[in-house]
């Protein structure tokens, strides 16, 4: 059984005040059957991990770089996140793919950067309106999985998630059939590389303009097993209902 999850990313929003959301969180999900899983900025990493160290909530990071330490000014690390309270890390975003220039190649170094510090990589894939348009959207996200993934992924150090970057931030969301066509073709390449046994522990995502209003008939999806969520993570009130509608799923 997968467990299912839940997972927020806060991109780069929040300073320490930000930190009251997670504390109304925590009180409300902080032993819920769902995994749930917050992606704050690096800064909030320690203060949110003092908030969340006695429950089941876990933290993430939301990219890092290859190399464990060295002169790279600017970048973080996955042990550096591990210091400060991450279990995750949110690797090959379509904002870092797009605004940062980051390749498949690219990700698939920070994936094995981020298992050797002893993290779960959430890995993330996703098509282009032009691309879907053009009827590539299987071929991107098989091209861009096979990439991004190094060898040696199991359900407890890898998560895919699947974000069509039309549907980030935009309101958008593909239909409940598209979603399904994805996630099936993602549970299929895994098991062809992978074996059924490892593919089937390895959870799927969807993630983009996941709200309250949607979340349950998501969930109800084929291949589903939870949400990487943006904007609606961000306030408690948003969050806490598609945790419920997870759970309830
Ligand atoms: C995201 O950025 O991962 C995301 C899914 O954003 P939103 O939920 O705001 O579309």
């Amino acid at each position: 059984m997968r467990q299912k999850l839940a997972a927020g990313n806060w991109k780069m929003n929040g300073t320490g005040t930000a930190l009251a959301e997670l504390e109304i969180l925590t009180q409300a999900h902080g032993h819920s059957g769902a995994q749930i899983l917050i992606c704050p900025p690096a800064t909030l990493l320690a203060p949110a991990a003092q908030i969340t160290k006695t429950t089941a909530i876990a933290l993430g990071g939301q990219d890092c770089h290859a190399a464990a330490s060295g002169a790279h000014t600017g970048d973080i690390s996955a042990e550096m996140l591990k210091d400060a309270g991450a279990t995750a890390v949110i690797l090959g975003h379509s904002e870092r793919r797009a605004d940062h220039g980051e390749t498949s190649d690219m990700v698939c170094a920070k994936t094995s950067a981020t298992w050797h510090a002893g993290l779960t990589a959430v890995v993330c894939l996703g098509e282009t309106l032009d691309q879907r348009e053009a009827g590539e959207t299987l071929a991107v996200i098989g091209s861009q999985l096979a990439a991004s993934l190094p060898d040696g992924a199991s359900g407890s150090n890898t998560v895919i998630a699947y974000e069509p970057v039309w549907a980030i931030g935009t309101g958008k969301v593909p239909t409940l059939e598209q979603i399904a066509e994805v996630h099936d073709f993602l549970r299929a390449e895994l098991s062809t590389r992978l074996g059924a046994e490892t593919a089937n522990a390895i959870r799927l995502l969807y993630g983009g303009s996941v709200k309250p209003g949607n979340a349950a008939e998501i969930f109800a999806t084929s291949n589903v097993d939870g949400a990487l969520v943006g904007g609606a993570s961000l306030k408690a009130s948003d969050f806490s209902p598609i945790i419920a509608a997870l759970e309830a799923s």
